[in-house]
């Protein structure tokens, strides 16, 4: 196997820093399907364990094709750091999602110059896989195309949301959408919590990159394991907010199964001291996606279930 690893510009700071994408391609040296894998367009998304364990084993079982690695998509958004904590999601200087500038202009903003050179490089991919965390969640796939069924159970993610993301136009700008227009499969994974690591998440996303490369013969199917019985899919979800200003604690833990009725999480108000109150669950459902806080402002959200009476195994 070849590796070739590349710095690609995409512009300078101020103090005359060039900014850099780096990419790795990883070639067997044999024809084959090439995969694009995209990791931390957005600043603080901690995806890489997956791509350390993933060049590791590609290294030693890697058959035919390419593999072309961006393991810090953006040179931007990982410098937004406030304290401990990198807020990569929005663009500080344009106050837009970091993954709505796409397929990219490398004569516009600096979000659009990035996008410009991600989008070059996985437009050119048989397949092509985005990661990203998030708040805190179980693992779970995106897909954008009901055609994309079968890469889904292939990956064998257990929990995987299909957005429209064609007929909902606030999706139209990100890397998955564009990916659709221009006939490159793909999938998006939200590998489970912002700044975080999660042993058990990080093994069932390699485990499901290792089965997609298989399915492009890549790797060997017998280098890889067997996906979960149950890969289910789903589309609809439900948000919880917060009534009111507190500090609030969950009820339940991620993954976790909720009932109508059930306390979902518990309100400590400052006006009220000693008194806490619970909030109930409206909907049966899996809780899925939770804020990474304990502190609330009216309106907030909390968190999301995934409806139970839309998931379907597939
Ligand atoms: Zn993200």
């Amino acid at each position: 196997m070849k590796v070739t690893k590349e710095n690609l510009n995409v512009g300078y700071t101020p103090m005359g820093t060039p900014l850099e994408i780096l990419k790795y391609e990883l070639d067997s040296e044999v024809p084959g399907k090439t995969v694009y894998i995209q990791s931390g367009i957005h600043g603080g998304e901690v995806t890489q364990w997956i791509l350390h364990e993933l060049y590791h084993f590609l290294e030693r079982k890697m058959i035919s094709g390419k593999v072309v690695l961006v393991p810090c998509a953006n040179p931007v958004s990982w410098t937004q750091r406030a304290y401990y904590s990198t807020n990569g999601k929005f663009d500080f200087y344009m106050g837009k999602d970091w993954n709505r500038n796409f397929p990219g202009n490398p004569e516009g903003s600096m979000g659009e110059r990035i996008a410009a050179v991600l989008f070059g490089l996985a437009k050119q991919a048989d397949f092509a896989l985005d990661l990203h965390t998030s708040r805190h969640s179980i693992p779970f796939g995106i897909f954008s195309r009901q055609t994309y069924l079968s890469w889904v159970k292939t990956a064998g993610v257990s929990y995987n949301q299909f957005i429209d993301m064609g007929a909902n136009s606030s999706y139209k700008n990100t890397l998955n959408a564009c990916l659709d227009d221009a006939g490159v499969p793909n999938l998006c994974i939200e590998c489970g919590s912002h700044d975080s690591y999660e042993a058990d998440n990080v093994q069932e996303v390699y485990e499901a990159i290792r089965r997609l490369l298989a399915e492009l013969k890549i790797v060997r199917a017998e280098d890889t394991r067997k996906a979960p019985d149950k890969v289910r899919i789903f589309s609809k979800t439900a948000k919880y907010h917060a009534r009111k200003g507190s500090l609030i604690r969950l009820a339940k833990s991620l993954g976790d199964e909720v009932r109508v009725s059930e306390d979902l999480f518990y309100y400590f108000d400052n006006n009220d001291l000693g008194k806490i109150t619970s909030e109930k669950a409206r909907h049966n459902g899996i809780l899925f996606k939770t804020s990474p806080t304990y502190i609330y402002w009216s309106g907030d959200d909390v968190l999301q279930l995934l409806l139970q009476d839309d998931v379907q195994e597939i």
